[in-house]
């Protein structure tokens, strides 16, 4: 990234209300289905996790340190009928310029993600995928040109300035950053907070701009970092959360993992529990191609979060 003098990138973060551009952009709100039969399979590739080959940091840890479980360990037994929850949903892009190798994506790139977003969460992705209660409306499109926020990390003073300036509505709105994201990293978010958080800023999902539908972060260039990270907007934790404790990820139906999965390595079984590592789920840190499904159960465990904590 270009190294800008401090004045500039001062005058041009406090121009930005007035040249952060808004585009309302059509809610895609029910879209047809264009479902593949299954997770279209691969060999197992090099290692690599959820976060890009040479990431220099981990993916945060979405709970802030919480000790206890959003439900107190409880798993729900019903769950909302099958999108019967529209989440209002904000895409916020911040570019180093103007063109396109400067992060600025097409109202259509934008469309397209947020239509895998909805295709994950209809089940509409993998043939074993569970419908879930939420559908996400696509209010409105921001676009914001900082250089010095392009690729902030999660922590910095970037980050709160950004998302201080952008963020709408309260914690019922999905708001999502697509940027240049430093790190290594794919993405981040953060849980829901109990009584809301002390830093109502930081709620929100952020997404690797070059992961989105036909990016160049390659095998993760499918758009699926999204459904993973508003999986942990609503709760949910990774697949392989505390390996393979009974405890595991709150969920009985994904089967203990004790490892994060690189690559697509159908058959891995780390733990002795019943069943193979969920390598499928959206909620592993398989590759694209390889992740597509949502279970029941962490259907449920959203539904109940979002009742608890977001509606
Ligand atoms: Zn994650």
């Amino acid at each position: 990234m270009p190294i800008r003098p401090l004045p500039l990138l001062l005058l041009t973060a406090s121009l930005l209300p007035a040249t952060a551009a808004v585009t309302a952009v059509a809610a895609p709100a029910v879209l047809a289905s264009t479902a593949t039969a299954a997770c279209e399979v691969v060999a197992p590739g090099a290692l690599e996790v959820r976060m890009k080959p040479g990431a220099k940091a981990l993916e945060p840890d979405a709970s802030q340190g919480a000790t206890k479980d959003l439900l107190q360990g409880r798993e729900p037994t019903s769950v909302s009928r099958p999108g019967s929850t529209t989440v209002p949903t904000w895409v916020h892009v911040i570019a180093k310029g103007t063109s396109a190798a400067d992060g600025a994506l097409t109202d259509a790139q934008v469309r397209a993600q947020v239509k895998v977003l909805n295709d994950g969460f209809a089940g509409r992705a993998g043939k074993d995928a569970a419908d879930t209660p939420f559908r996400f409306a696509l209010e409105g499109v921001t676009r914001t040109v900082i250089p010095a926020w392009y690729d902030m990390l999660p922590g910095s003073t970037a980050e709160r300035e950004a998302k201080t300036a952008l963020r709408r509505g309260g914690t019922q709105t999905l708001n999502v950053y697509l940027f240049g994201l430093g790190g290594g990293l794919l993405g981040y978010a953060y849980f829901p907070q109990q009584g809301g958080s002390s830093k109502p800023w930081q709620d929100g999902v952020v997404v690797l701009n070059e992961s989105i539908p036909g990016g160049t972060a390659t095998n993760y260039d499918e758009g699926d970092t999204l459904p993973h990270e508003v999986g942990h907007w609503l709760g949910l934790y990774h697949t392989f959360q505390n390996g393979c404790s009974t405890a595991n990820d709150r969920v009985s139906d994904t089967p203990a993992e004790g490892t994060p999965t690189t690559g697509c390595p159908v058959g891995k079984d780390t733990c002795s529990a019943p069943g193979l590592d969920p390598v499928e789920n959206f909620m592993d840190y398989s590759y694209d191609d390889c992740m597509c499904a949502f279970t029941p159960g962490q259907a449920a465990r959203r539904d109940a979060v979002w009742k608890a904590y977001r509606a």
